[in-house]
């Protein structure tokens, strides 16, 4: 399993547009850059390729990383970072079946696999495929579990991606707070490649309006505002699942400049063989 992130970054990305922030400006003068959320799967056995999520820049990540197109793709949630590429596939791909959660969200009053088929109704090639959280469906020779995590008010989904064959496993949180649910948690667990939402170091609760929550021992939070993990929570959950190896994604350029190009932040290309 060939595992590139093609997206590492949070919703306006790194750097982000208008900004001339230290953080932006050490971003551009690295010549590295941390685009809207999207990890690809190869599945070199058998040739084929899976998308975990469609980043508004789609087009640009495939030209830049040069890896194959997509057979299959799964969505975590609706929010425009993770969604909106998919547009892109129009007069691209011949067909795709896209996976999402089947549950209804009582925030929308539709499941994730429902206002998938309604926004992008015109693309006939695309068949969303409605999947129940907690199932394992095999999709491109691979075995893909969707797990419920918690990013208020919408429904998402993290998801664990295991080779049969190998036993490699790739686990990706998705946007969530750091209560990500036991159930979930057992699904995830030892992974050899931990994807994990660190949208910023806990020391930035303080501007979140919210503040941070579900504070460690020593108060430090672990979530920062409701919606996502911090560094920090981040850390812990990967310690918690006992991964091999973990990256920290969905990074926004709030970090400090001196933080946000250290280990284990990612940046945009990486690629791990599992
Ligand atoms: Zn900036
Ligand atoms: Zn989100
Ligand atoms: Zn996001």
């Amino acid at each position: 399993m060939r595992v590139t992130l093609l997206g590492t970054g949070d919703t306006t990305g790194t750097p982000t547009v208008g900004c001339d922030c230290d953080t932006c400006t050490a971003a551009r003068e690295r010549g590295v850059e941390r685009t809207r959320f999207s990890v690809h799967v190869e599945n070199e056995r058998t040739d084929e390729s899976l998308l975990i999520d469609f980043s508004p820049d789609f087009r640009y990540q495939f030209l830049r990383d040069e890896v194959p197109l997509p057979d299959a793709a799964v969505i975590t949630h609706i929010h425009f970072d993770h969604l909106d590429g998919l547009g892109n596939v129009f007069r691209v791909l011949d067909d795709l079946s896209v996976y999402a959660a089947d549950e209804t969200d009582p925030e929308t009053g539709a499941s994730v696999a429902e206002t998938v088929r309604a926004d992008y109704h015109y693309l006939d090639r695309v068949t969303v495929v409605p999947t129940t959280p907690l199932e394992t469906e095999r999709i491109c020779g691979l075995d893909v579990t969707l797990v419920p995590v918690e990013h208020p008010p919408l429904i998402c989904y993290g998801l664990a991606v295991e080779d049969p064959e190998t036993g490699a496993k790739l686990s990706i949180t998705g946007d969530t707070s750091y209560a990500v649910p036991e159930e979930s948690r057992a699904v995830l667990a030892d992974p050899d490649l931990l994807l994990a939402d660190a949208i910023v170091p806990a020391s930035l609760c303080d501007h979140h309006p919210l503040g941070g929550r579900h504070e460690d021992a020593t108060g430090v939070a672990r979530t920062f505002g409701t919606k996502h993990m911090t560094r920090e929570g981040a850390l812990a959950l990967a310690a918690e699942l006992d991964a091999t190896r973990t990256r920290l994604v969905h990074l926004a350029h709030f970090y400090p400049a001196a933080e946000a190009f250290e280990e284990p932040l990612a940046i945009d290309g990486e690629q791990y063989v599992l």
